[in-house]
């Protein structure tokens, strides 16, 4: 399976709420393959569909115990606090110290449509939190205090002005000589 181009902040379907995976046929699974292949050759512990550029409800995952996808995630509970440093395939190069709840209970679908229950404390509860937030649209950024924000948003946006997209007509490719 080929991997896939893995989408960066300031992308916009990084910011839109994914759709429920209606029906779990061959191209969802192969989708998972090759999110799983981008995952290993990141390397990361989670990749969401959208950071691929698909809208659709499907998260994969790897703490160490082999991988899983899982399909129309929900967290149905959470309990506790742990912080920690996360970071993000999309947000390459940066982490930040969040806090989120340790204790969640995810719920889905697995690759053959068999109901997946899954309990999950630390780096595990964390991944489906943060994989959670993708296919809801939002970035790890959006987690952060006020002043972790202030200061991340700045060094986000220069190096969005830093990425050839933001010049699409090569302007400040010609004025900057
Ligand atoms: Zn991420």
């Amino acid at each position: 399976m080929p991997t896939l181009p893995i989408r960066q902040y300031g992308d916009p379907v990084l910011k839109e709420r994914t759709q429920e995976v209606a029906e779990i046929d061959g191209t969802i699974a192969a989708l998972a393959e090759s999110m799983i292949e981008t995952m290993y050759e990141a390397p990361g512990s989670g990749l969401a569909a959208n950071q691929v550029g698909v809208q659709r409800r499907i998260f994969v995952y790897d703490i160490g115990d082999g991988p899983l996808a899982v399909i129309n995630p929900r967290i149905v509970e959470s309990d506790g606090e742990w912080t920690y440093e996360e970071g993000c395939l999309s947000v390459p190069g940066l982490s930040w110290a969040i806090v989120r709840p340790n204790a969640v209970h995810l719920v889905g679908l697995d690759l053959d449509g068999n109901e997946l229950s899954l309990e999950a404390t630390e780096l595990e509860g964390r991944v489906f939190q943060h994989e959670l937030d993708h296919l809801d649209g939002i970035l790890l950024v959006e987690r952060l205090d006020p002043d972790q924000r202030k200061e991340a948003v700045r060094m986000l946006r220069q190096r969005t002005l830093d990425l050839p997209e933001a010049d699409p007509d090569g302007l400040a490719t010609i004025f900057s000589k």
